[in-house]
Protein backbone atom coordinates (compact mmCIF):
# COMPACT_ATOMS: atom_id res chain seq x y z
CA UNK A 1 0.00 0.00 0.00
CA UNK A 2 2.73 2.44 1.03
CA UNK A 3 4.52 1.50 -2.55
CA UNK A 4 1.43 2.98 -4.63
CA UNK A 5 1.24 5.86 -2.31
CA UNK A 6 4.70 7.02 -3.25
CA UNK A 7 3.93 6.15 -6.73
CA UNK A 8 0.99 8.33 -7.04
CA UNK A 9 3.11 11.32 -5.39
CA UNK A 10 6.21 11.18 -7.60
CA UNK A 11 3.06 10.71 -10.89
CA UNK A 12 1.32 14.19 -9.24
CA UNK A 13 4.65 16.17 -8.44
CA UNK A 14 5.82 14.78 -12.37
CA UNK A 15 2.16 16.64 -13.42
CA UNK A 16 2.59 19.52 -11.87
CA UNK A 17 6.47 19.93 -12.95
CA UNK A 18 4.83 19.92 -16.50
CA UNK A 19 1.92 22.35 -15.77
CA UNK A 20 4.91 24.43 -14.36
CA UNK A 21 6.77 24.34 -17.68
CA UNK A 22 3.95 24.82 -19.85
CA UNK A 23 3.18 27.49 -18.08
CA UNK A 24 6.04 29.30 -18.01
CA UNK A 25 6.70 28.41 -21.55
CA UNK A 26 3.57 29.84 -22.15
CA UNK A 27 3.80 33.48 -20.34
CA UNK A 28 7.92 33.36 -22.36
CA UNK A 29 6.44 32.91 -25.69
CA UNK A 30 2.78 34.28 -25.46
CA UNK A 31 2.20 37.69 -26.19
CA UNK A 32 0.94 40.11 -24.48
CA UNK A 33 0.46 42.94 -26.68
CA UNK A 34 -2.65 43.28 -28.64
CA UNK A 35 -3.17 44.16 -31.90
CA UNK A 36 -3.44 47.53 -32.80
CA UNK A 37 -6.09 49.22 -34.54
CA UNK A 38 -5.75 52.67 -36.06
CA UNK A 39 -8.53 54.60 -38.13
CA UNK A 40 -8.75 57.54 -40.29
CA UNK A 41 -9.77 59.92 -41.54
CA UNK A 42 -10.46 61.76 -38.23
CA UNK A 43 -12.82 64.14 -39.67
CA UNK A 44 -16.41 63.26 -38.63
CA UNK A 45 -18.54 64.41 -41.68
CA UNK A 46 -17.25 63.10 -44.59
CA UNK A 47 -18.11 63.32 -48.81
CA UNK A 48 -18.84 60.84 -51.09
CA UNK A 49 -15.31 61.04 -52.41
CA UNK A 50 -13.72 60.07 -48.82
CA UNK A 51 -11.86 57.00 -48.38
CA UNK A 52 -11.79 55.65 -45.24
CA UNK A 53 -8.13 54.31 -44.33
CA UNK A 54 -7.69 50.90 -42.19
CA UNK A 55 -4.34 50.14 -40.04
CA UNK A 56 -4.18 46.93 -38.28
CA UNK A 57 -0.38 46.22 -36.99
CA UNK A 58 0.64 43.98 -34.28
CA UNK A 59 4.27 43.62 -33.95
CA UNK A 60 5.79 40.74 -32.05
CA UNK A 61 3.42 37.91 -33.39
CA UNK A 62 1.76 39.46 -36.87
CA UNK A 63 -1.99 39.83 -37.78
CA UNK A 64 -3.71 36.78 -38.23
CA UNK A 65 -7.38 37.87 -38.84
CA UNK A 66 -9.08 41.16 -40.11
CA UNK A 67 -12.97 41.57 -39.89
CA UNK A 68 -13.95 44.87 -41.07
CA UNK A 69 -17.92 46.26 -40.42
CA UNK A 70 -20.15 48.98 -40.89
CA UNK A 71 -23.34 49.98 -38.75
CA UNK A 72 -26.01 52.15 -40.23
CA UNK A 73 -29.33 52.28 -38.37
CA UNK A 74 -30.07 48.89 -36.96
CA UNK A 75 -27.98 47.06 -39.51
CA UNK A 76 -24.16 45.86 -39.38
CA UNK A 77 -22.59 45.07 -42.34
CA UNK A 78 -19.17 42.95 -43.19
CA UNK A 79 -17.46 44.34 -45.48
CA UNK A 80 -14.23 42.32 -45.18
CA UNK A 81 -12.96 39.26 -43.32
CA UNK A 82 -9.41 38.65 -44.25
CA UNK A 83 -6.83 36.07 -43.11
CA UNK A 84 -3.27 37.83 -44.39
CA UNK A 85 -0.81 35.37 -45.88
CA UNK A 86 1.91 34.73 -43.20
CA UNK A 87 0.62 36.74 -40.66
CA UNK A 88 2.49 40.47 -41.53
CA UNK A 89 3.29 42.80 -38.75
CA UNK A 90 1.46 45.38 -40.30
CA UNK A 91 -1.62 45.05 -42.65
CA UNK A 92 -3.86 48.31 -44.05
CA UNK A 93 -6.59 48.45 -46.43
CA UNK A 94 -8.15 51.59 -48.05
CA UNK A 95 -11.81 50.97 -48.51
CA UNK A 96 -13.80 54.28 -50.65
CA UNK A 97 -17.03 55.30 -49.09
CA UNK A 98 -18.79 54.98 -52.26
CA UNK A 99 -18.33 51.81 -52.54
CA UNK A 100 -20.39 50.70 -49.15
CA UNK A 101 -23.48 51.29 -49.96
CA UNK A 102 -23.85 53.88 -47.72
CA UNK A 103 -27.21 56.42 -46.84
CA UNK A 104 -26.33 59.73 -46.23
CA UNK A 105 -26.59 60.41 -42.30
CA UNK A 106 -24.42 58.48 -39.63
CA UNK A 107 -22.44 55.73 -39.63
CA UNK A 108 -20.15 53.11 -37.49
CA UNK A 109 -16.79 51.49 -39.05
CA UNK A 110 -15.87 48.43 -36.68
CA UNK A 111 -12.79 46.55 -37.15
CA UNK A 112 -11.85 43.25 -35.01
CA UNK A 113 -8.61 42.38 -35.31
CA UNK A 114 -6.25 38.73 -34.33
CA UNK A 115 -3.09 37.84 -33.97
CA UNK A 116 -1.08 35.09 -34.21
CA UNK A 117 -0.21 34.51 -30.61
CA UNK A 118 -0.89 31.64 -27.91
CA UNK A 119 -3.16 34.57 -26.49
CA UNK A 120 -6.75 33.49 -25.40
CA UNK A 121 -6.21 30.34 -24.92
CA UNK A 122 -4.34 29.73 -28.54
CA UNK A 123 -7.46 31.65 -29.95
CA UNK A 124 -5.07 35.31 -30.02
CA UNK A 125 -5.59 38.28 -28.61
CA UNK A 126 -8.35 40.61 -30.03
CA UNK A 127 -8.48 43.78 -30.50
CA UNK A 128 -11.66 45.91 -31.25
CA UNK A 129 -12.32 49.70 -32.95
CA UNK A 130 -14.86 52.17 -33.77
CA UNK A 131 -15.00 55.07 -35.71
CA UNK A 132 -18.08 57.54 -36.08
CA UNK A 133 -18.54 59.56 -39.31
CA UNK A 134 -21.30 61.22 -40.69
CA UNK A 135 -21.83 60.79 -44.72
CA UNK A 136 -22.93 63.75 -46.50
CA UNK A 137 -22.79 63.51 -50.43
CA UNK A 138 -25.13 66.98 -50.83
CA UNK A 139 -23.53 70.24 -51.19
CA UNK A 140 -25.63 72.79 -50.06
CA UNK A 141 -28.88 74.16 -51.78
CA UNK A 142 -28.35 77.97 -52.45
CA UNK A 143 -31.18 79.79 -53.36
CA UNK A 144 -30.15 84.05 -54.95
CA UNK A 145 -32.19 86.50 -53.52
CA UNK A 146 -30.98 89.43 -55.57
CA UNK A 147 -31.21 88.96 -59.58
CA UNK A 148 -29.35 91.99 -60.81
CA UNK A 149 -26.20 92.71 -60.30
CA UNK A 150 -24.54 95.49 -62.59
CA UNK A 151 -20.92 96.02 -62.03
CA UNK A 152 -17.83 97.54 -63.58
CA UNK A 153 -14.44 95.68 -64.00
CA UNK A 154 -12.67 97.15 -60.67
CA UNK A 155 -16.03 98.32 -59.05
CA UNK A 156 -18.42 96.79 -56.64
CA UNK A 157 -21.36 94.52 -56.00
CA UNK A 158 -23.27 93.21 -53.35
CA UNK A 159 -25.01 89.92 -53.65
CA UNK A 160 -27.89 88.02 -51.18
CA UNK A 161 -28.36 84.38 -50.90
CA UNK A 162 -29.65 81.98 -48.89
CA UNK A 163 -28.14 78.92 -47.71
CA UNK A 164 -30.21 75.65 -46.49
CA UNK A 165 -27.80 73.95 -44.65
CA UNK A 166 -25.17 75.75 -42.51
CA UNK A 167 -22.17 75.76 -44.45
CA UNK A 168 -18.54 76.08 -43.49
CA UNK A 169 -17.58 78.23 -45.94
CA UNK A 170 -19.22 80.93 -47.87
CA UNK A 171 -18.59 83.53 -50.18
CA UNK A 172 -18.27 84.76 -53.94
CA UNK A 173 -15.46 83.68 -55.90
CA UNK A 174 -14.55 85.51 -59.82
CA UNK A 175 -11.30 83.71 -61.17
CA UNK A 176 -8.72 83.26 -58.24
CA UNK A 177 -10.18 85.48 -55.83
CA UNK A 178 -12.96 84.73 -53.08
CA UNK A 179 -14.99 87.05 -51.03
CA UNK A 180 -16.24 85.91 -47.92
CA UNK A 181 -20.15 86.55 -47.49
CA UNK A 182 -21.77 86.81 -44.12
CA UNK A 183 -24.60 85.66 -42.11
CA UNK A 184 -27.07 88.02 -41.42
CA UNK A 185 -30.10 87.94 -38.44
CA UNK A 186 -32.83 86.88 -40.83
CA UNK A 187 -30.23 84.09 -42.14
CA UNK A 188 -30.00 85.37 -45.51
CA UNK A 189 -26.32 85.63 -46.39
CA UNK A 190 -24.99 89.15 -48.04
CA UNK A 191 -21.59 88.98 -50.22
CA UNK A 192 -19.82 91.99 -51.16
CA UNK A 193 -17.57 91.22 -53.96
CA UNK A 194 -15.51 92.67 -57.08
CA UNK A 195 -15.08 92.24 -60.19
CA UNK A 196 -11.45 92.30 -59.99
CA UNK A 197 -9.15 95.18 -61.30
CA UNK A 198 -6.33 92.67 -63.47
CA UNK A 199 -9.25 90.92 -65.41
CA UNK A 200 -11.18 91.92 -68.30
CA UNK A 201 -14.84 92.14 -68.63
CA UNK A 202 -16.51 88.88 -69.13
CA UNK A 203 -12.94 86.45 -68.32
CA UNK A 204 -14.36 85.08 -64.99
CA UNK A 205 -18.22 84.44 -64.05
CA UNK A 206 -18.55 85.72 -60.32
CA UNK A 207 -19.97 82.33 -58.40
CA UNK A 208 -21.28 81.81 -55.02
CA UNK A 209 -19.41 79.54 -53.33
CA UNK A 210 -21.12 77.56 -50.56
CA UNK A 211 -19.00 74.34 -48.97
CA UNK A 212 -20.32 72.28 -45.91
CA UNK A 213 -18.52 70.50 -43.59
CA UNK A 214 -18.34 67.64 -45.26
CA UNK A 215 -16.56 69.15 -48.24
CA UNK A 216 -19.00 69.34 -50.66
CA UNK A 217 -19.36 72.32 -52.40
CA UNK A 218 -21.82 74.19 -54.87
CA UNK A 219 -21.36 76.90 -57.39
CA UNK A 220 -24.01 78.95 -58.38
CA UNK A 221 -23.90 81.66 -60.87
CA UNK A 222 -24.43 85.52 -60.39
CA UNK A 223 -26.22 87.34 -63.02
CA UNK A 224 -24.25 89.91 -63.62
CA UNK A 225 -23.42 92.31 -66.33
CA UNK A 226 -19.88 93.58 -66.07
CA UNK A 227 -18.97 96.85 -68.05
CA UNK A 228 -15.61 97.12 -69.43
CA UNK A 229 -13.73 99.58 -67.76
CA UNK A 230 -9.68 100.90 -69.73
CA UNK A 231 -7.28 101.04 -67.38
CA UNK A 232 -4.42 103.90 -67.71
CA UNK A 233 -0.68 103.23 -67.80
CA UNK A 234 2.17 105.85 -65.96
CA UNK A 235 5.34 106.52 -66.47
CA UNK A 236 7.12 107.09 -63.33
CA UNK A 237 11.16 108.63 -63.55
CA UNK A 238 13.35 107.45 -60.53
CA UNK A 239 15.52 110.43 -59.66
CA UNK A 240 18.89 110.00 -57.58
CA UNK A 241 17.21 112.84 -54.89
CA UNK A 242 14.34 110.63 -54.28
CA UNK A 243 15.87 107.53 -54.00
CA UNK A 244 18.69 109.52 -51.45
CA UNK A 245 15.77 110.88 -49.65
CA UNK A 246 13.70 107.80 -49.24
CA UNK A 247 15.73 104.96 -49.37
CA UNK A 248 17.24 105.05 -46.20
CA UNK A 249 13.88 104.76 -44.09
CA UNK A 250 13.84 101.38 -45.83
CA UNK A 251 17.37 100.20 -45.30
CA UNK A 252 16.56 97.66 -42.13
CA UNK A 253 13.76 95.95 -44.01
CA UNK A 254 16.59 94.94 -46.59
CA UNK A 255 20.09 94.78 -44.93
CA UNK A 256 21.92 93.33 -47.91
CA UNK A 257 21.22 95.42 -50.39
CA UNK A 258 23.04 98.11 -50.38
CA UNK A 259 22.40 100.22 -54.33
CA UNK A 260 20.09 102.89 -53.76
CA UNK A 261 18.56 101.64 -57.18
CA UNK A 262 18.10 97.69 -56.48
CA UNK A 263 16.88 98.63 -52.85
CA UNK A 264 13.87 100.92 -54.05
CA UNK A 265 13.09 97.23 -56.93
CA UNK A 266 13.22 95.25 -53.42
CA UNK A 267 10.90 97.90 -51.88
CA UNK A 268 8.27 98.54 -54.88
CA UNK A 269 8.02 94.76 -55.46
CA UNK A 270 8.94 92.64 -52.48
CA UNK A 271 8.12 94.40 -49.85
CA UNK A 272 4.89 95.57 -51.87
CA UNK A 273 3.97 91.79 -52.11
CA UNK A 274 4.16 91.30 -48.63
CA UNK A 275 2.08 94.63 -47.60
CA UNK A 276 -0.92 93.67 -49.91
CA UNK A 277 -0.52 89.75 -48.21
CA UNK A 278 -0.74 91.69 -44.62
CA UNK A 279 -4.06 94.16 -46.51
CA UNK A 280 -5.82 90.57 -46.84
CA UNK A 281 -5.14 89.18 -43.63
CA UNK A 282 -6.29 91.91 -42.25
CA UNK A 283 -9.29 91.87 -44.73
CA UNK A 284 -10.81 88.86 -42.49
CA UNK A 285 -11.08 91.34 -39.78
CA UNK A 286 -14.88 92.84 -40.54
CA UNK A 287 -17.72 92.84 -38.60
CA UNK A 288 -20.70 90.35 -40.13
CA UNK A 289 -23.25 93.49 -40.40
CA UNK A 290 -22.75 96.77 -42.59
CA UNK A 291 -21.47 99.68 -40.10
CA UNK A 292 -21.27 102.34 -42.43
CA UNK A 293 -24.35 104.25 -43.81
CA UNK A 294 -24.70 106.45 -47.05
CA UNK A 295 -22.03 107.38 -49.35
CA UNK A 296 -18.25 107.44 -48.04
CA UNK A 297 -16.14 110.62 -48.07
CA UNK A 298 -14.10 111.77 -49.94
CA UNK A 299 -11.21 113.79 -48.53
CA UNK A 300 -10.26 117.15 -49.61
CA UNK A 301 -7.54 117.07 -52.30
CA UNK A 302 -6.54 117.10 -56.16
CA UNK A 303 -6.46 113.46 -57.70
CA UNK A 304 -3.16 112.90 -58.21
CA UNK A 305 -3.40 109.51 -59.27
CA UNK A 306 -6.33 107.00 -60.36
CA UNK A 307 -7.16 103.82 -59.14
CA UNK A 308 -5.64 100.64 -60.97
CA UNK A 309 -3.00 102.80 -62.71
CA UNK A 310 -0.20 100.60 -63.93
CA UNK A 311 2.78 102.33 -63.13
CA UNK A 312 5.97 101.85 -64.88
CA UNK A 313 9.67 103.13 -63.17
CA UNK A 314 12.21 104.27 -64.84
CA UNK A 315 15.94 105.26 -63.62
CA UNK A 316 18.24 106.91 -65.93
CA UNK A 317 15.79 106.09 -69.09
CA UNK A 318 16.17 102.58 -68.27
CA UNK A 319 12.82 100.76 -67.13
CA UNK A 320 13.88 98.90 -63.59
CA UNK A 321 9.87 98.51 -61.89
CA UNK A 322 6.41 98.73 -61.87
CA UNK A 323 3.75 98.25 -60.18
CA UNK A 324 -0.05 98.66 -59.89
CA UNK A 325 -1.52 101.44 -58.48
CA UNK A 326 -4.63 100.51 -55.90
CA UNK A 327 -5.86 103.27 -53.93
CA UNK A 328 -6.49 106.95 -55.66
CA UNK A 329 -4.40 109.54 -54.13
CA UNK A 330 -5.12 112.84 -53.05
CA UNK A 331 -2.99 116.10 -52.41
CA UNK A 332 -3.85 119.29 -51.02
CA UNK A 333 -2.08 121.24 -48.21
CA UNK A 334 0.52 119.56 -46.20
CA UNK A 335 -0.30 118.32 -42.68
CA UNK A 336 -4.22 117.82 -43.84
CA UNK A 337 -6.80 116.16 -41.28
CA UNK A 338 -7.57 113.09 -42.98
CA UNK A 339 -11.41 112.27 -41.78
CA UNK A 340 -12.88 108.82 -41.52
CA UNK A 341 -14.31 108.19 -44.91
CA UNK A 342 -17.15 106.39 -42.84
CA UNK A 343 -18.29 104.68 -39.76
CA UNK A 344 -16.64 102.03 -38.73
CA UNK A 345 -13.95 100.23 -36.21
CA UNK A 346 -10.10 100.90 -36.65
CA UNK A 347 -8.45 97.28 -37.84
CA UNK A 348 -4.94 98.71 -37.90
CA UNK A 349 -2.67 101.49 -37.21
CA UNK A 350 0.58 101.39 -37.62
CA UNK A 351 3.51 101.47 -40.47
CA UNK A 352 2.66 99.23 -43.35
CA UNK A 353 5.82 99.25 -45.33
CA UNK A 354 5.88 101.49 -48.64
CA UNK A 355 2.10 102.67 -46.75
CA UNK A 356 4.02 104.23 -43.91
CA UNK A 357 1.58 104.87 -41.68
CA UNK A 358 -1.17 104.03 -41.93
CA UNK A 359 -4.89 103.78 -40.47
CA UNK A 360 -7.53 101.04 -41.58
CA UNK A 361 -10.98 101.10 -41.13
CA UNK A 362 -13.39 98.59 -41.33
CA UNK A 363 -17.09 99.32 -42.47
CA UNK A 364 -18.29 95.63 -42.09
CA UNK A 365 -19.09 92.82 -44.58
CA UNK A 366 -16.01 93.07 -45.63
CA UNK A 367 -15.72 96.40 -46.87
CA UNK A 368 -12.86 98.35 -45.31
CA UNK A 369 -10.81 101.96 -46.10
CA UNK A 370 -7.37 102.75 -46.05
CA UNK A 371 -5.38 105.64 -45.16
CA UNK A 372 -1.47 105.70 -46.18
CA UNK A 373 1.44 108.08 -45.72
CA UNK A 374 -0.18 109.51 -42.57
CA UNK A 375 2.81 111.76 -40.84
CA UNK A 376 0.25 111.40 -37.25
CA UNK A 377 -2.42 109.17 -36.49
CA UNK A 378 -4.88 110.09 -33.55
CA UNK A 379 -6.66 107.06 -33.54
CA UNK A 380 -6.23 103.19 -31.65
CA UNK A 381 -6.71 99.76 -32.99
CA UNK A 382 -10.34 98.60 -31.70
CA UNK A 383 -11.63 102.38 -31.41
CA UNK A 384 -15.44 103.08 -32.82
CA UNK A 385 -15.33 106.13 -35.68
CA UNK A 386 -18.02 108.01 -37.43
CA UNK A 387 -17.86 109.65 -40.43
CA UNK A 388 -15.81 112.38 -40.80
CA UNK A 389 -13.82 111.28 -37.48
CA UNK A 390 -10.08 112.76 -37.69
CA UNK A 391 -7.87 109.71 -37.98
CA UNK A 392 -4.51 111.79 -38.27
CA UNK A 393 -3.04 113.72 -40.77
CA UNK A 394 -1.29 113.57 -44.09
CA UNK A 395 2.16 113.44 -45.16
CA UNK A 396 5.13 111.19 -47.23
CA UNK A 397 6.06 108.18 -45.08
CA UNK A 398 6.75 105.35 -46.91
CA UNK A 399 7.45 105.49 -50.95
CA UNK A 400 5.46 108.22 -50.88
CA UNK A 401 7.47 111.38 -52.96
CA UNK A 402 5.72 114.06 -51.21
CA UNK A 403 2.70 114.85 -48.76
CA UNK A 404 -0.55 113.56 -50.03
CA UNK A 405 -2.85 111.04 -48.78
CA UNK A 406 -3.39 107.43 -50.34
CA UNK A 407 -6.86 106.46 -49.88
CA UNK A 408 -7.79 102.78 -51.00
CA UNK A 409 -10.96 100.78 -50.20
CA UNK A 410 -11.04 97.44 -50.07
CA UNK A 411 -13.98 94.27 -49.86
CA UNK A 412 -12.13 91.31 -47.79
CA UNK A 413 -8.66 92.99 -48.18
CA UNK A 414 -8.95 92.88 -52.15
CA UNK A 415 -8.89 96.61 -53.64
CA UNK A 416 -11.50 98.30 -55.72
CA UNK A 417 -12.62 101.60 -56.66
CA UNK A 418 -13.97 103.95 -54.34
CA UNK A 419 -15.26 106.47 -57.02
CA UNK A 420 -18.60 104.27 -56.57
CA UNK A 421 -18.50 104.06 -52.98
CA UNK A 422 -18.20 108.09 -53.17
CA UNK A 423 -21.43 108.25 -55.05
CA UNK A 424 -24.84 108.25 -53.12
CA UNK A 425 -26.89 107.38 -55.98
CA UNK A 426 -24.40 104.58 -56.89
CA UNK A 427 -24.99 103.13 -53.56
CA UNK A 428 -28.53 104.02 -53.32
CA UNK A 429 -28.72 102.07 -56.96
CA UNK A 430 -27.39 98.83 -56.32
CA UNK A 431 -26.36 98.30 -52.79
CA UNK A 432 -28.99 99.39 -50.21
CA UNK A 433 -31.93 97.72 -52.40
CA UNK A 434 -30.10 94.39 -51.67
CA UNK A 435 -29.45 95.63 -47.80
CA UNK A 436 -32.65 96.46 -47.49
CA UNK A 437 -34.24 93.00 -49.21
CA UNK A 438 -32.36 90.66 -46.56
CA UNK A 439 -33.40 93.85 -43.46
CA UNK A 440 -37.31 93.34 -44.20
CA UNK A 441 -36.70 89.38 -44.14
CA UNK A 442 -35.21 90.52 -40.44
CA UNK A 443 -38.55 92.30 -39.15
CA UNK A 444 -40.86 89.30 -40.52
ZN1 LIG B 1 -1.17 106.10 -53.71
Amino acid sequence: MERQTNKGKVLGILVLILLLCSAGLYFLVADRQQPQIRLGPEAEHLNGEATLEIRVSDSSSGVARVTVSVVQGEEERTLLEVEPDGSPNRWSESIPVGEMDLEDGPFRLVVRARDNSWGRFLQGRQARAERGHVLDTIPPRVKLESFRHNMQRSGSAIVAFRVEEDPERVGVSVGETFFPAYKQKSGAFLGLFSYPYHLSAGQEQPMILAGDRAGNVREVSIPSNVRAKRLSDNRIRISDSFLKRKMPAFRDAFPDIRDNVDLFVAVNEKMRRANRKQIRRIGRDTASRPLWSGRFLRQKGAKQSSFAVHRDYYYQSEKISQSMHLGIDLASMARAKVPAANSGRVVFVDWLGIYGQAVIIDHGLGLQSLYGHLSQTDVRKGQRVDKGEILGRTGATGLAGGDHLHFEMMISGFPVTPVEWWDQSWIENNILPKLQKVREAETD
